[in-house]
């Protein structure tokens, strides 16, 4: 009977998959990126534009993990904070809706805002989805527009207003 061998170069794929994996595992952590399966990703590569037409509003997070039915919004920032600032929120609240638009079939309870130093839970809440919405009314109806104070073509792109806000630096394009 002969026992089955192994070449040297099979070893070497296994160890240095098993680096990749521990890697990626630590990096995870140290990202406080949530346990799961990533099935949209904007920061290793270019997520695609995502687009509620029931809100008119668009997003890009950084990435998006699925955990069984539960979809998990991820933001990273690359300064500190000591406490979540409004518009990250805001900005979050924003693909709160616009996946649960996409994708009903998930429940999306929570997403991650990942700045430099610390971490943060933010609950999807009904009371802020009406504080949004009530802003996006407002500006679609005209009777309120935001002041832009900057010349910055690509805040604007990255802007979840921009379909609605009338100074948007990008909105012939859009
Ligand atoms: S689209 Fe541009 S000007 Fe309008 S709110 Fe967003 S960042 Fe400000």
């Amino acid at each position: 009977m002969t026992g089955q061998t192994f070449s040297p170069e099979f070893f070497i794929v296994v160890i240095l998959l098993l680096i990749a994996f521990f890697l990626l595992r630590r990096s995870a952590k140290k990202y406080s990126i949530p346990k799961g399966k990533e099935v949209y990703d904007d920061l290793g590569s270019r997520g695609k534009i995502l687009r509620s037409q029931k809100y008119g509003l668009t997003g890009k997070p950084d990435m998006i993990v699925r955990k069984g039915r539960k979809l998990i919004p991820y933001e990273y920032k690359s300064t500190d904070a000591s406490v979540p600032r409004e518009g990250h929120i805001f900005q979050m609240v924003t693909y709160f809706l616009i996946l649960e638009d996409l994708y009903p079939e998930f429940t999306i309870k929570y997403g991650v805002l990942k700045y430099k130093n610390q971490a943060f839970r933010i609950d999807n809440i009904d009371e802020n989805k009406r504080k949004l919405l009530d802003v996006v009314f407002e500006m679609r109806n005209s009777r309120f527009e935001p002041i832009r104070n900057h010349n910055n073509s690509g805040r604007c792109f990255r802007c979840s207003f921009k379909e609605n806000c009338q100074q948007s630096l990008i909105r012939q394009h859009i």
